[in-house]
């Protein structure tokens, strides 16, 4: 796009780098955001700058949070022996909103996937032996999506922990929930099935 001020070109290609935003799309936001009132448009790069500054991840569990513990873990109501691993925090927020499931979870912030160069160590599965290491688990249940690389990374788990710690279960989510689909977009009772009818690994 030659021809604009360097400052449009360096939103534009900013705005190009997110997800489904290509160049045209990029260039479309870009004059809607020159056109709006500053305080209008100013408004965005204050959430950005929020969003930023106050969610981190929880030091236990790596849930989003913008207090550490997050309010999962630092709820003592909650079943802390039983933790269901996903892939994301907002396969954590599918799970949740069954309102069914009173245990804690480890979110794995990504998955094994060895042709997009993902691999363990990029995961959080240390931080998960350490919490298998401190004790007090008695269950963990995979909650990785029903795909080929979620299934991976549940079965590469399960070995870890079937070897390392032979006392503690381990159980996948029941298939209820379609192969190859995503936990994030099953519906509330699909989830909720899929939950109660989890089956030993
Ligand atoms: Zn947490």
């Amino acid at each position: 796009m030659p021809g604009y001020t360097q400052s449009i070109q360096n939103l534009m290609n900013e705005l190009a780098r997110l997800p489904g935003i290509g160049a045209r799309s990029a260039e479309r936001i870009a004059f809607h955001l020159l056109k709006q009132e500053p305080q209008e448009a100013m408004k965005l790069a204050e959430a950005i700058r929020e969003v930023k500054t106050r969610i981190k991840h929880c030091s236990v569990c790596y849930n989003l949070t913008e207090q550490d513990p997050c309010g999962i873990c630092a709820d003592a109501g909650r079943d802390h022996s039983l933790v269901c691993v996903v892939e994301q925090p907002k396969d954590l927020l599918a799970l949740e909103s069954t309102g069914l499931y009173k245990g804690v979870y480890h979110v794995l912030l990504g998955r094994i996937a060895p042709l997009e160069e993902s691999h363990p160590q990029d995961l959080t599965i240390d931080a998960l032996v350490k919490r298998l290491e401190a004790g007090g688990i008695r269950e963990i249940i995979m909650g990785t999506n029903p795909t080929v690389d979620g299934d991976g990374t549940a079965l590469y788990i399960q070995n870890l922990i079937a070897s390392r710690f032979p006392q503690v279960q381990v159980t996948r989510l029941a298939r209820g929930l379609p192969a190859g689909s995503n936990i994030e977009y099953a519906n509330k009772n699909i989830l909720a099935d899929a939950i109660s009818g989890r089956q030993k690994m």
